[in-house]
């Protein structure tokens, strides 16, 4: 089932093909504009709307494109967190004179597996924090989302956080800290993150940041208790 990318109503299809160069887009009959008019649209503006984060740009992406192959995009995600987390391990375990050189330091001060999963247990509470939430949340409303609403809404949870990924500009200018342009990335995450999960949960912004900020708490509270060293 699709979905109109104006109002979110659910809808069985979005053009009718009348021959093989004639496409007819369907009007939503709830707000009755074009469902989908990003089908028409080149990829680049498609991709120009979702960094703008608007909304419609992301129900198309999240309802109306048949994306696979998610997995892969959160190994990716996966791998270049670990990555930045093994470089602050190892960064503030050197001495100051090294550390004057930010940039980043491997000195198998802290364990590589255990900095991998240090960031996939950090990802999972913090998913499953948010999934829990989203889910009682749903329970006391009066129409029960149906069971897509949970494998669209970990959809929203990858393709927000895929925003992370800037980060590997940190890691080709070797900068891998806390300066000033990691916080604008982490920024333009949440952000991105917040209108992702509020187009498939279907919330308003103060709802969607706050079980969002709950699940960040829990990442971070997560970051902290795992050990990244064999503490004999
Ligand atoms: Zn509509």
């Amino acid at each position: 089932m699709y979905r109109c990318v104006n109002c979110g109503a659910k809808i069985e299809e979005l053009y009718r093909s009348y021959c093989e160069n004639v496409l007819k887009l369907l009007e939503c009959d709830n707000c009755g504009y074009l469902a989908d008019k990003y089908i028409e649209y080149d990829p680049v503006i498609i991709l120009v709307d979702l960094i703008l984060l608007d909304k419609r740009a992301y129900r198309h992406f999240l309802y109306n494109c048949n994306l696979k192959h998610y997995w892969k995009l959160i190994i990716i995600i996966w791998l270049v967190e670990s990555f930045r987390n093994l470089s602050l391990c190892d960064y503030r375990s050197t001495n100051i004179e090294t550390s004057k050189t930010m940039q980043p330091t491997f000195d198998g001060h802290c364990n590589f597996y255990l900095v991998l999963l240090r960031t996939a247990f950090s990802f999972v509470a913090f998913v499953i924090v948010v999934v829990l939430l989203t889910k009682l949340k749903w329970y006391f409303r009066p129409k029960c989302p149906d069971k897509e609403s949970t494998t669209h809404l970990w959809k929203a949870l990858v393709i927000g956080g895929s925003c992370k990924l800037l980060g590997l500009l940190e890691i080709t200018w070797g900068h891998i800290f806390s300066a000033p342009h990691y916080f604008l990335i982490m920024g333009y995450t949440l952000l991105s993150l917040l209108t992702a999960y509020s187009v498939v949960s279907d919330s308003g912004k103060m709802e969607s940041s706050i079980i969002l900020g709950m699940g960040t708490l829990v990442y971070n509270c997560a970051s902290n208790f795992f050990p990244t060293t064999f503490e004999i």
